[in-house]
Parts: structure tokens; sequence; C-alpha cells
């Protein structure tokens, strides 16, 4: 498997890096967070959970959240995406959007004072429909759904959850609807449930004119079933979709996590995020906040900083500040999924928030 070395970051990363408050010790720029907000999830997705319901580690009061992020929107955070768990199970969602909508980064640091933040969300759709109009007029920019199948019977086979297919279609397209845009849809694959669902999602991203994004399915899962066989690879899923239409790749940011395609007829967008078989370890600009307030550094770190605990201390935003920054300089320089010494994370993917 290719691997990316960054022992000395690029003289671009370098340089930016001079300007931005929130820097690692690699030299890369921390401006995106991800806040899981619940792990509660209504889903049991086969790459995500076993069938049972699972240990849970609690979530916080929304002004808690809120704490953290405006702490961090002042070191030069920019990017924020709520996730999960299924952040739409959490009633309050949407006042939550429009207090963070009002958030503004403080002189001094290079985000631009006018500048709106970026507001994301993560969701499975199930509860979209509904949801889609509220939190767009709230403040929320973009949203992405997962969806890992575009047959009902199979969508059920790997979500776990009977008649969930109509609901998270009706849920993209109310997105659409409510200028939620650009809109995405993530599709985990796993060998053996759906690689078979290539083909038909090139079709769907044509037909719906959304962008799908494939994911290599990482070890994160609960049930510990992870192997490398068990990845549908970057390379394999090119390969697939050629048999349909080629796909052209074009230029996509640094930090993006996401390789960018286009079908050759110039219609339809496809990504993949390929943590494993090409790893972007070296542009990472992620940080994230567990439900329960541990700042997580990797997503497959082996260790939580407790944000909250020290919140509950009686910490200054100032004290908070000291706190992330010294944690900002244990960020991981990369992982090692797939490697003999891989150790997993000390926390699976419904307990992070992906
Ligand atoms: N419930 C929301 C959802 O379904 O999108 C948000 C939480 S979910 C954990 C966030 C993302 O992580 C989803 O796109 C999901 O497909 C992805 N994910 C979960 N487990 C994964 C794994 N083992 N490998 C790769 N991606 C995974």
């Amino acid at each position: 498997m290719k691997r990316e070395t960054f022992s000395s970051p690029s003289d671009s990363i370098k340089a930016k890096s001079e300007d931005l408050p929130l820097t690692d010790k690699f030299g890369r720029p921390i401006t995106d967070l991800r806040i899981s907000i619940t792990d509660r999830c209504n889903y049991k997705c086969v790459y995500c959970r076993t069938g049972n319901e699972g240990a849970l580690y609690g979530d916080l009061p929304f002004e808690d959240y809120l704490r953290m992020t405006r702490v961090l929107v002042g070191m030069g955070v920019n990017k924020i995406r709520l996730t999960g768990g299924e952040p739409l199970l959490r009633k309050g969602v949407v006042e939550f959007v429009r207090e963070l909508a009002q958030l503004r980064a403080p002189n001094g640091v290079r985000v631009r004072n006018e500048d709106p933040l970026d507001i994301a969300l993560t969701t499975n759709g199930h509860l979209l429909a509904d949801l889609a109009q509220p939190l767009k007029a709230a403040g929320l920019t973009r949203v992405t759904v997962s969806m890992d199948a575009v047959d009902p019977d199979r969508f059920t086979r790997i979500t776990r959850v009977p008649g969930g297919y109509d609901h998270v279609l009706a849920g993209i397209r109310a997105a659409r609807r409510a200028g939620l845009w650009p809109l995405k849809v993530n599709c985990v694959l796993m060998r053996g449930f759906n690689e078979d669902q290539i083909i038909p999602f090139g079709m769907f991203a044509r037909e719906e004119g959304v962008t799908v994004r494939f994911i290599e399915f990482m070890p994160l899962e609960e049930g510990r079933t992870w192997s490398p066989n068990t990845v549908v690879t970057l390379d394999e899923i090119l390969t697939r979709m050629a048999e349909y239409r080629p796909l052209v790749e074009i230029p996509h940011a640094r930090s993006e996590t996401a390789r960018r395609y286009r079908f050759d007829d110039g219609v339809g967008e496809i990504g993949i995020i390929a943590p494993v078989s090409h790893p972007f370890c070296g542009h990472c600009s992620r940080i994230r906040i567990t439900s329960d307030g541990k700042i997580r550094t990797c997503l497959v770190s082996v260790w939580d900083h407790d944000l909250h605990a020290q919140m509950r201390g009686g910490a200054s935003d100032g004290e908070l500040a000291d706190f992330i920054r010294g944690v900002i300089q244990k960020k991981e320089e990369r992982h090692h999924i797939g490697e003999p010494d891989f150790v997993p994370a000390s926390r699976t993917m419904v307990h992070i928030g992906g």
C-alpha cells in the first residue's frame, strides 16, 4: 500500500503556518473541527456497529460545545462539522446551529472577521427531510448524507433498519431543495456487502446531481472485523467504475480528504476518500471533540484529551486555549493502519464521530 512521507513538511505548509495561530509540530494548520453531539445512533451499520445497542459515553449540554467551539474559532478554526452518533437525534440541533452561525473570530487571527464559518453536518439522513429547511435557515452551510447502497434491500442489510432507504432519499432531496449545497453522499465500501454498488452509485450521482464519495473501510468498527481484504481500495473503485464510464481526476484542495473525479463526459462528480491505500495525514487539518467533551487528534488515536474536565475544573477561556495548544502538539504524525505495529483506536467510530 502506498504511503505518504511527511517527516519534513512541504514549504507551502511551513509558509502558511507562520501566520496561523493553531499549528501542530509538523507544521499542519488546524482549521477544521468535528464535534460529535451524541453517540446515540438509530442505525447499526455493519461497518460501524454490532447488531447490539452497545455502551454509550453520553453527551453534553449544547452550551458546553458552544463554548469549546468559540475558543477554537478564536484560535483559527473556520470549519465546523456536526456529527455523531446520529446528530439529528439530538433535540435542539437547529438552535445549536443558529448559535454556531453567530460565532465570529476575534481580530488577530487569520480568519477574516467578516467571513461566515463553514458549518456542515454529517447525517444518516433518516430524519433530514423535515429538518433540512430549518437547518438551512439557521445557518447550516452544507450537509453530507451517508448512504451505502442504492438498492433498498441492500440498504436494510447494511443499516439493519427496515424501511430506512425511502427516508434517506427523501432527506437527500429535501436538502437539495433547501439549498444545502454542495450535497455529498458518503458510501463506505466493505467487501462482501456493497462493492457491487459502485456502478449504481455512479448512475445515482449523475441522475441526482449529488457528489457521491466512496470511503475506504477503516478499522474503527465495534465488531473488530476489519482486515486489509475487507477494504475496497481507490484503485479497485476506479477500475470498476471504468466498466461503466471512465473517471477523470480533477483538482482538489490540499486539506480535502477526497480525491475528486468527473465522468469523461463532464456529468457527475465522484470523490474517493482513501485513508488506507492512499493516506493523506500529511495535510490533515482536523481535530475532533467527542460527545463527552474529549479532544481526539486523530481518528485512530489511542488516547483522548479531556477538555470538558478542564471546563468543569473552572478553566478560563485562555486556560482552555492553552490546554488545546498543548494537545495539538501531541497530534500524531500519521496513522499506522494496515501496518504490523497498528494499535486499534481507543474508541470506535460511533463514539468518535466521523
Ligand atoms: N450518523 C451519521 C452518519 O451516518 O453519517 C454521522 C456519524 S458516522 C460515524 C460518520 C461517517 O463515518 C459516515 O459517513 C460513516 O459512513 C463513516 N464510517 C463509520 N464507520 C466507518 C468505518 N469503519 N470506516 C470508514 N468510515 C466509517
